[in-house]
């Protein structure tokens, strides 16, 4: 039998109107068996999440605030789906456990969790399938570490039988029971790891819009769909903040060699973007994929003469940023200096003590810190020098007077990263897109 694993973002799921919708697309492939379930987002753009609503409870919970009102405010969302639906849920009673537990012990990723159960109750009751508690099959350790290989097992044992079945997304829990939450968004999460468990033949990702965009269309308005791209390329674009997939939702698909569909549940005859390990022949249009970029980024460069003669300046460059828990985004060395690249926000936080060590353990001939760098991946598997791809990037970009402050394509030829100042970040989005539609 076939097996398409299905999941259903916040928005496809905000209302009873969404509800409706959903069941015709399961309806309409017998093969859409397994359903992840979101819980409730927005109906409309002032709308607050229901994951939020929870947040909210729970932080008023910690402060001794009264909880009565947002409580009534979380009940009363799904309140309005089930009575337009006709469901018979005991939704009275499922709240005041929540209250209960809210009052007895707050645990924020109990109550973060609580519209994914509830809603993956409901709309496996509206469906006729068998509603899945991952609680019992996501497994985490006690200190919220995801473990993949108890999960597999368990959630394969848990869907085995069944023929259909809702589990709710975003939650596991560890060995006593205790629940933990993936971060936000992390739904996306656990339909993959179902279609991993499953060794579905497709994990079919429904959201609001008809698939990723190959560049921001905040930015770009015309910016075309991707038809086709590959598990590395979207890690990349969604690393660089492309926001159509959790980050982490790639691998466990990938791992199995399962194809990724983003689709829309307002548009559902939309092919949508299909992520693969390699895109077939014919489907590649384009060399360039996708361009996506970062904001508020710093650039730190430390120069000394014979830096390229001693192999242990990097290592103890990058050791000072270790011992401070510093991530980098990219480390450039040239003969005689090293360039780092780092999120502004995190490296304000430890600055002055974090160059200090530098001068003093490495005595820098120069010592420089430039904020208010953007950071653009210009995507393109193995492709980007084929077609003089990025050399027409950069000549575009030098063309439209937009000053290139750092540059980087690894071996891997995946993408091309720039460094340009954030002030021509937008300017320089729209010159690369322009070059990658072959303008
Ligand atoms: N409901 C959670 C959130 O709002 C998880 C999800 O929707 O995937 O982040």
């Amino acid at each position: 039998m076939d097996t398409i694993v299905v999941k259903f973002g916040g928005t496809s799921l905000a209302s009873a109107e969404q509800f409706r919708k959903v069941k015709n697309i399961i309806a309409m492939n017998p093969a859409r068996r397994l359903v992840v379930a979101s819980a409730p987002g927005k109906r409309f753009a002032e709308d607050i999440k229901v994951t939020d609503l929870l947040l909210e409870c729970y932080e008023n919970a910690v402060a001794k605030k009264p909880v009565g009102e947002c409580l009534t405010a979380v009940r009363d969302r799904f309140y309005e789906i089930i009575k337009e639906l006709g469901i018979d849920f005991p939704l009275d009673h499922e709240m005041d456990i929540i209250r209960r537990n809210l009052m007895k012990k707050p645990d924020r990723d109990y109550m973060a969790s609580r519209g994914e159960y509830l809603n993956s109750q409901i709309l496996a009751l509206y469906l006729g399938y068998t509603f899945v508690d991952p609680a019992w099959c996501v497994c985490f350790d006690e200190n919220g570490n995801y473990d993949e290989g108890m999960t597999k097992r368990a959630m394969a044992a848990a869907l085995h039988p069944l023929k259909t079945a809702v589990v709710a997304g975003f939650y596991g829990a560890d060995e006593a029971g205790v629940i933990h939450t993936f971060s936000r968004g992390g739904s996306d999460i656990t339909g993959s790891i179902v279609a991993q468990a499953t060794e579905a033949d497709l994990y079919e990702n429904w959201t609001d819009v008809s698939g990723l965009k190959a560049a921001d269309p905040r930015i770009v308005s015309h910016a075309r769909t991707v038809e086709y791209l590959s598990y590395r390329e979207l890690r990349t674009l969604s690393y660089m903040g492309a926001s159509v997939l959790h980050t982490d939702a790639v691998l466990p698909a990938a791992t199995q060699d399962i194809p990724i569909n983003i689709r829309n549940t307002n548009e559902p005859d939309d092919a949508g973007t299909m992520i693969v390990r390699k895109i077939p022949k014919g489907k590649k249009k384009y060399p360039m994929v996708g361009v996506a970029g970062r904001s508020g980024m710093s650039v730190i460069q430390v120069e000394k003469v014979m830096v390229s003669d001693g192999a242990g300046f990097s290592a103890l460059l990058l050791d000072i940023f270790k011992n401070h828990n510093l991530p980098f985004e990219q480390c450039l060395t040239g003969i005689d200096t090293v360039t780092l690249i780092i999120q502004t926000e995190l490296f304000d936080e430890v600055k002055e003590q974090l160059l200090e060590e530098i001068r003093t353990t490495l005595q820098p001939d120069y010592l420089g810190v430039f904020n208010g760098i953007s950071v653009i991946a210009v995507v393109g598997e193995k492709d980007t020098e084929s077609n003089n791809a990025n050399v027409k990037v950069l000549s575009a970009l030098t063309d439209a007077g937009i000053e290139i402050i750092t540059m980087n394509q690894g071996a891997g030829k995946l993408n091309l990263l720039i460094g340009v100042l954030e002030d021509r970040y937008q300017d320089a989005i729209k010159t690369i897109y322009q070059v990658m539609e072959g303008r």
